[in-house]
Parts: structure tokens; C-alpha cells; sequence
């Protein structure tokens, strides 16, 4: 698989991870990288990642085969929109973002004829940004969810599954909505209640707040790190995911009251047959080999 020219709408931590595969793996002939900001596209060019740099989403896809845009969910319907009139005919559009069927809905209808749309989903990250955030290993041993619909092109589909295969991932096709509502559980309300508790945390008055930092080995260190996921990202992951993260954020606040109420009853076996059941999900994450938290860049360059 080699593509003659690609072009990337957004150079932060997943594309700039995937322009290092195709620079690895001598995928792509040409690299047009587009993004909003000058310093942000010079990163692009003294990291070895861009063969040529833009502002213009329009400029940055004329010619090309296959498209990515890896910028936050909320930029999606202003890139469409924009690079549509440099779109050619047979030319691969999808994407790395964290929810699926607003991809249908904000970036298909604006498309020319006879572009394929294929959506898809990475599911690797750290908590850090930009295009010297990236890494080629990021996707090793990871999941890649594409989420094609009936009317995607068969061949353009194989395409994207043959891309993050050889970016190291495992691949799944699954249905958009359903996508959604897995990852609003297994990403999405974890990364809201570590947002929750640091900031109960940053909210306590003087002293304690002092001696959460000292102790955050206890179990808050974690939280702090998913909490410093960039926070525009996030905002929109939440807007565009809106209904199935509510979904199951009330089914984890039915939880939630479980427990309090297990606590305030003095109802060990209870909370012991909770944390019993839930050690066993450890297990399984373990046995799936998804506990390795990725190592990041060495120094950034390819
Ligand atoms: P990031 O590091 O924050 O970088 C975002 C990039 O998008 C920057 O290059 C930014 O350029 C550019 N951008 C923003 N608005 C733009 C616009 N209107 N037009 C053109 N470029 C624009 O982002 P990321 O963490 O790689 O996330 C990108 C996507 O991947 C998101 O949709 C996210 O949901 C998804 N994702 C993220 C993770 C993760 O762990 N981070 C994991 C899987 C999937 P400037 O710097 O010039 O503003």
C-alpha cells in the first residue's frame, strides 16, 4: 500500500503519530499537513513530518488520495467545508476522532460525489498534544475502530483497515452509534470523573489542597494525568457524544449511590462484592494486553 499523496488536517498528537508511520514505512509519496497555526506548521516541517504546509484546508487536499483529519470534533464541520472544492474524484476521506456518527453528520453531507467517506477511530492516546507529543508506537497493539456505513466504498474501507494495520493496531468494524456508546463508558466518563475530582480537589480550601499533592500517590496522581487531556479535545468529545455519555453517566451515578449508601449502612459485603468483580475487569484489560500505558517520543523527530 502506498499512497501518492497524502494530506493531514490537524498536526497534533494523532496525526503527527501517523505521519511518522508514513514516514517510517515509506506509505506516502508527499505529506501535506494543514493546520490553524504558523508555529504549529514550522513544528511540522522541523520535525521531518511535512513535505508542504498550509492554513488552507482547500489547498492542503488538492491532489490527494487519502485524507485525515485529526483535529478536534468541533473543527469538523468547517474543515469539510472548506476542503470540499479540493477534493478529486476517488479520494479517501476519514479521520482519528473519538466519536463516530457525527462524522456522518457534520462531514458527509459535505462531500462531492464520488469521495469515500471511511470514519475511523484509533484508540491510543497520552495526555499530551501537538506534533511533538507524537510517536510512531503509539498505535502498537492497540484497537483501530472503523465505522463504515452501508453506503462506504468496500475498497476504500480495506484501504483504512490495511493503514492501521500496518501502524501496528488491531483492527474491528463496528457500527457508528455503537461505537459511541462503548467508548462513552471505557473513555468518555472516566475522562469526566477524573475532571470531577481534580477539580473537587482544586476547590478544597488552602491546607487540605496542599496535602492532596503531597499524598497523590494514594490513588490521585492517576486522575491528574487523564485530567490534563487537552481541554478543547474534550469539551467537544463531550458535545458531540452528548446522548450516550448522559446515558451512561446516569447509570453510573445509580452506581455511585449504591455505594454511598452501602458506606453510610456500614454494608461491607456489599462494597467487598463490588471491588471483587470489579478486580476481574483488571484481568481481562490485563489479559488483552491493554494495561501497557505507551511510552512517548524519544525526542520527537522521525
Ligand atoms: P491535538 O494534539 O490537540 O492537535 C490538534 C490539531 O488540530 C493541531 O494541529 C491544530 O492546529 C489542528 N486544528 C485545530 N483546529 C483546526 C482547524 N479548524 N483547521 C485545521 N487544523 C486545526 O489533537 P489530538 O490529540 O491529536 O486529537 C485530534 C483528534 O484525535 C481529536 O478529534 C480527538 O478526538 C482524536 N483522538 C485523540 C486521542 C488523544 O488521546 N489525544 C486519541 C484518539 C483520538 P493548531 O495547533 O494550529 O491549532
Amino acid at each position: 500500500m502506498k499512497f501518492e499523496r497524502v494530506a493531514l488536517i490537524g498536526i497534533g498528537l494523532i496525526n503527527s503519530s501517523l505521519a511518522r508511520v508514513l514516514r517510517r514505512d515509506g506509505l506516502a509519496g508527499h505529506i501535506s499537513v494543514c493546520a490553524r497555526s504558523r508555529k504549529t506548521l514550522d513544528k511540522a516541517v522541523e520535525l521531518g513530518l511535512a513535505d508542504s504546509i498550509t492554513t488552507d484546508p482547500c489547498i492542503a487536499v488538492q491532489d490527494a488520495d487519502l485524507v485525515v483529519i485529526g483535529t478536534p470534533l468541533g473543527a469538523y464541520r468547517d474543515v469539510a467545508q472548506n476542503m470540499a472544492p479540493g477534493l478529486k474524484p476517488g479520494c479517501i476521506v476519514s479521520d482519528v476522532g473519538s466519536v463516530k456518527e457525527c462524522v456522518f453528520r457534520d462531514v458527509a453531507p459535505l462531500l462531492p460525489e464520488g469521495v469515500h467517506l471511511v470514519p475511523a477511530h484509533p484508540v491510543a492516546g497520552t495526555e499530551h498534544s501537538g506534533p511533538e507529543a507524537g510517536f510512531a508506537d503509539l498505535f502498537n497493539d492497540r484497537w483501530c475502530v472503523i465505522t463504515p456505513n452501508k453506503e462506504c466504498d468496500s475498497s476504500a474501507v480495506e484501504t483504512i483497515c490495511d493503514l492501521w494495520r500496518v501502524a501496528g493496531m488491531r483492527v474491528q468494524l463496528m457500527d457508528a452509534a455503537h461505537h459511541d456508546k462503548v467508548l462513552a463508558i471505557t473513555s468518555h466518563v472516566p475522562h469526566l470523573i477524573a475532571y470531577t475530582i481534580v477539580g473537587t480537589a482544586t476547590d478544597l480550601e488552602g491546607d487540605l489542597r496542599d496535602e492532596v499533592i503531597k499524598f497523590s500517590a494514594g490513588g490521585f496522581r492517576d486522575f491528574t494525568r487523564i485530567a490534563a487531556s487537552d481541554p478543547t479535545m474534550w469539551r467537544d468529545v463531550f458535545l458531540t457524544n452528548k446522548e450516550a455519555v448522559l446515558e451512561m453517566l446516569s447509570r453510573f451515578s445509580e452506581d455511585l449511590i449504591a455505594l454511598r449508601r452501602a458506606i453510610r449502612r456500614d454494608e461491607g459485603q456489599t462494597l467487598y462484592d463490588v471491588f471483587l468483580r470489579t478486580r476481574e475487569i483488571r484481568r481481562g484489560v490485563i489479559d488483552a494486553q491493554q494495561h501497557i500505558p505507551p511510552r512517548g517520543p524519544k525526542n520527537g523527530k522521525v
